[in-house]
């Protein structure tokens, strides 16, 4: 059972403004945020994916501070 630990993070959608919380796979967010690579973000309410904005990005390095160096930390270890 693949059990990727997420984190919740609050994203406006760009179809309604409305502000919802996306479920984000630590994972693959601490790659995208290393590497440069964009960071696909989801609004479930209108079922519509996008890359993060600059502005996204800088929110979600601050948002998951610590939990993604551990999990960094976790993987060279394995
Ligand atoms: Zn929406």
């Amino acid at each position: 059972m693949n059990t990727e630990p997420s984190v919740n993070f609050p994203v406006t959608c760009p179809k309604c403004r409305q502000e919802i919380l996306a479920q984000l796979p630590i994972g693959s967010v601490a790659d995208a945020l290393i590497s440069g690579k964009p960071v696909r973000l989801y609004a479930a309410c209108h079922d519509v994916y996008w890359d993060a904005h600059h502005t996204e990005i800088e929110q979600l390095r601050e948002y998951m501070g610590a939990p993604w160096r551990d999990y960094r930390a976790d993987k060279s270890r394995a």
